[in-house]
């Protein structure tokens, strides 16, 4: 974009919008022609707006420090790598500019190789589901023995026809249709335990099923949908603090009454689940599947030590910090 007189401005985002002055007419021509993020063969360029080569290579090279420029393709595929799926190409374009090395190619490709794990498929497990397989997850772990609901379709891919279908099958069908070539298993651990699970239960999460989980080496983020909210996190990992047994041990400061009432929450969300507005399930679905992406893609998420309340009518994530409760073990594991 042309700012002003011998002045450009390359991208919009605050992260990489850069404005490039002291150009001539014929260098602003040419930058002013760059689209946001493109992979640019610049000695045509150059020529093309009779531009001298070893000033646009000057250009290019400012730019390309700057983050502006899409990397060359040498960093998008490399020979000995698995081509990324064309499905994936706004991914790949976008995840080239975010990871520190520039390598999104390397970043889907590891993507690929990750298991996750997502107990609990009403719409808005089905919603963590779709979005990570369509982010490029290799293989999803899928565990709910109940069937769907006539209240279900319309939100994960889930349809009027897939009512009184096994909720398991019905979210494999989905995925699969999103990424062909995804690995879905169903409720079993036998061939490896996924690298991450997502708990989505009901007015609170089953303490045991999560300790279990972490005990076999799971990251676990957990997702508490309520009669009018949905709670994400804080995402535990094992041998991490703060742990969702400090969690627990906060809210038992707070009301003595919890341990005896999370036991009647756990029952009452089997028995009878949380209505799951689409909204909220679209909002909270997609979130959750951002943070498992963060820690598969190596990030800190930011539901660490947090957890993300979303209430409606207007879900807005309103972020609640936990610490390690002094009387919970978890905070001997860490590090000093
Ligand atoms: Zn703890």
């Amino acid at each position: 974009m042309t700012r002003r007189r011998g002045e450009v401005q390359i991208g919009t985002d605050p992260r990489w919008a850069v404005r490039v002055s002291g150009l001539d007419r014929a260098e602003a021509h040419m930058l002013a022609t760059l689209t946001d993020l493109e992979e640019v063969p610049f000695e045509g360029l150059a020529l093309r707006h009779g531009v001298e080569e070893v000033r646009a290579r000057e250009l290019f090279r400012l730019l390309e420090e700057a983050r502006v420029l899409a990397p060359a393709p040498v960093h998008r595929r490399g020979t000995d790598r698995t081509p990324v799926p064309a499905r994936l190409g706004d991914d790949l374009q976008v995840h080239s500019l975010l990871a520190r090395d520039a390598d999104g190619a390397a970043l889907l490709g590891a993507r690929a190789r990750r298991t996750v794990g997502i107990e609990g498929l009403g719409r808005t497990g089905a919603v963590v589901a779709s979005t990570l397989a369509a982010a490029g997850v290799g293989a999803l772990v899928l565990d709910d023995p109940r069937a769907v609901g006539v209240q279900e379709p319309g939100v994960g891919g889930i349809t009027e026809r897939d009512v009184d279908q096994p909720r398991e099958t019905v979210v494999a069908r989905v995925v699969t249709d999103v990424a062909p070539g995804i690995t879905t298993r169903t409720g079993t651990w036998a061939d490896g335990a996924p690298d991450v699970v997502v708990l989505v239960d009901s007015y609170a999460t089953d303490p045991e099923r999560a300790r279990t989980r972490l005990e076999s080496g799971m990251a676990v983020l957990p997702v508490v949908v309520r009669e009018a909210d949905a709670v994400v996190g804080p995402f535990v990992v094992p041998r991490g603090a703060p742990c969702l047994r400090c969690v627990g041990l906060h809210h038992a400061d707070a009301d003595p009454d919890w341990p005896v009432l999370v036991a009647q929450l756990c029952s009452r969300g089997r028995r009878s689940p949380a209505p799951q507005v689409s909204v909220l399930a679209h909002l909270v679905g997609a979130f959750a599947a951002s943070q498992v992406l963060a820690v598969l893609d190596g990030e800190v998420p930011a539901t660490a030590g947090a957890s993300y309340e979303f209430s409606l009518p207007q879900p807005i994530g309103r972020r609640r910090e936990w610490s390690e409760h002094p009387g919970c073990e978890c905070a001997d594991h860490v590090p000093a």
